[in-house]
């Protein structure tokens, strides 16, 4: 029995023999030409080629992440930049196209995993998938065996690439083990998505000897096993009976409506970080969007995402969402979140700092760009607007006097927008929550933001491991906070809800709606457990 371990990605359990994925990459010969002309030729040929396959593998995944991914692909082809780098590499070198796409793809794919930004980093993975792509068509490999395999198998490798990933058939994985890889690549994302379970980071001990080995894996857990005994096999059958009966017990709680036992409803929404995330929120279910990060747009870009881009965003969130509740958080960056390119200076408290609303009064500039956007889409759906990091009356009327400066100018302009967006805070610092009487008479809502609040009530560093312990969200200092926030807004005749981690910890769901929680946020996948949770707990 060889037991390996890494990091589970995506849960299940699986059994079966292990199968070496082969990369179908061809070796590259680079080649001294004369005819340049004809390389230019073949390689626009050739990024025409794959741009077709693209689009026709983007319309066999019907939507989804997948198909975002292969138009993502196809931008990359007509990216000016890597199109004028690759002709100029071929004119200037002389060489062969294959060649020119090798050179140019690995430099562009080095500059990408430079980057400090994850999410940029694992964009590399996608310029390697599409020179890979052009490579194979310019050396007519397309037809080459790969690894794609015909049995179900536990796949094995150091790494996938996510083309490589969907273009295997479900039906004939089991799982995946892979020696390297990351959390938030597109191939863990995948295997989320289609619900098989998968390891990453499992290592060298991985080894291609392992190849046609009997192991079982618990992607869970993170673990995998080669060789099993009888006794590992039986306490994961177990595991995996549980997960099935689980799983079909939440699957029965689709389209149930959110009230609790004695007849409150509830809104039961999801938080997202990006648009892409909707899908998620609609596959689990959920009522609404309750707190949309907006910050991480902010983030996944090397510059200040212009109003257009933001537009683009929040109102597709919207579209998608079909006059569902959607509140959008204004941006809150600081603190753990910090995006090089605002230039902002180095704090020594940085969790005490310009955060949140703090640098959008600071920055009215940022601020009213990002309002102008999200008044803009307004007309696309139901948007909410939510202010973080609140901690003084002042700020919310200082940020709606904003708010309106903005309506009006875009009313002067005669752009349309809704005129009623109903506009929040966050409650997440002790002192918000003990001026909600006079928050509530300027806000429309509230939301516990139970993350920082806790971090705040309790002087505990949220991010420190060694502080766990001393970071309790439910120390009793932090729910009085929370049960005052929401007495407070209901006295002020506004609802309240709670959109921090401990949202979804369904063993305090009858505290929250004993309190009077109105409204819970909670990431998409356990949308489903705390709809149980609601629909079994009293709010009276
Ligand atoms: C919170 O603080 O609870 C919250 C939801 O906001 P974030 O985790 O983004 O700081
Ligand atoms: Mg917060």
């Amino acid at each position: 029995m060889i037991v390996l371990n890494g990091t589970g990605v995506s849960s299940g359990i699986a059994y079966g023999k292990i199968r070496f994925f082969r990369h179908s990459k061809c070796a590259v010969e680079k080649i001294s030409v004369s005819d340049t002309d004809r390389e230019i030729k073949r390689w626009r040929e050739a990024a025409n080629d794959a741009s077709a396959q693209l689009l026709e593998m983007a319309q066999r995944q019907e939507g989804g992440d997948a198909a975002d991914l292969f138009e993502t692909h196809r931008l990359m082809l007509r990216d000016p930049d890597f199109v004028e780098a690759i002709e100029k590499e071929i004119v200037e070198s002389s060489v062969n196209a294959e060649a020119a796409v090798e050179v140019v793809g690995k430099r562009f794919s080095q500059m990408f995993s430079s980057m400090e930004n994850d999410y940029m980093r694992e964009r590399s993975a996608d310029v390697d998938d599409v020179s890979n792509r052009l490579i194979n068509i310019l050396s007519g490999s397309l037809e080459q065996e790969s690894g794609v395999p015909t049995s179900p198998v536990i796949i094995a490798a150091d790494d996938l690439s996510p083309s490589e990933t969907v273009l295997l058939d479900r039906s004939t994985i089991l799982g995946f083990i892979l020696i390297n890889g990351s959390k938030n690549s597109h191939t863990a994302i995948l295997a989320r998505n289609l619900g098989i379970p998968a390891i990453i980071g499992i290592g060298d001990k991985l080894a291609s000897e392992l190849d046609g080995r009997y192991a079982v894996m618990d992607g869970s857990e993170g673990m995998a096993v080669i060789d099993p005994d009888e006794r590992m096999m039986r306490e994961l059958e177990k595991k995996r009976q549980h997960e099935n009966a689980q799983k079909r017990r939440m699957d029965a709680l689709r389209g149930k409506p959110d009230v609790t036992e004695d007849g409150k409803n509830i809104k039961v929404y999801a938080n997202i970080a990006s648009p892409a995330d909707v899908k998620y929120v609609l596959e689990n279910d959920a009522a609404g969007i309750g707190l949309f990060r907006s910050e991480f747009l902010f983030l996944e870009s090397g510059s200040l995402p212009t109003e257009e881009q933001q537009f683009e965003a929040y109102s597709s969130v919207l579209k998608k969402m079909e006059g569902r509740e959607v509140i959008i958080r204004t941006l809150d960056i600081g603190a753990d979140k910090n995006a090089e390119y605002l230039g902002l200076e180095r704090e020594h408290n940085p969790e005490l700092g310009m955060r949140g609303i703090r640098l959008c009064l600071t920055r009215p500039d940022i601020f009213k760009t990002q309002l102008r956007a999200l008044y803009k889409a307004s007309v696309y759906g139901k948007l909410l607007i939510m202010f973080p990091m609140v901690a003084g009356l002042w700020e919310l009327i200082d940020a709606k006097r904003i708010c309106r400066e903005v309506r009006e100018e875009l009313s002067e302009k005669g752009v349309a927008f809704d005129e009623h967006v109903p506009i929040g805070i966050m409650v997440e610092t002790p002192a918000a929550a003990l001026i909600a009487d006079d928050l509530a008479k300027e806000a429309d809502f509230f939301s516990v933001g139970t993350n920082d609040l806790t971090q705040y009530t309790l002087a505990a560093d949220r991010q420190g491991s060694a502080l766990e312990r001393f970071y309790d969200v439910a120390h009793p200092a932090v729910m009085r906070l929370i049960e005052e926030t929401i007495r407070a807004a209901h006295a002020n005749g506004i609802w309240a809800g709670i959109c921090g981690e401990s949202a979804a910890d369904t063993s305090l769901t009858e505290q929250f709606l004993k309190m009077g929680a109105d409204e819970f946020s909670v990431s998409p996948k356990t949308i489903l457990p705390l709809r149980g949770a609601v629909r079994s707990g009293k709010a009276y």
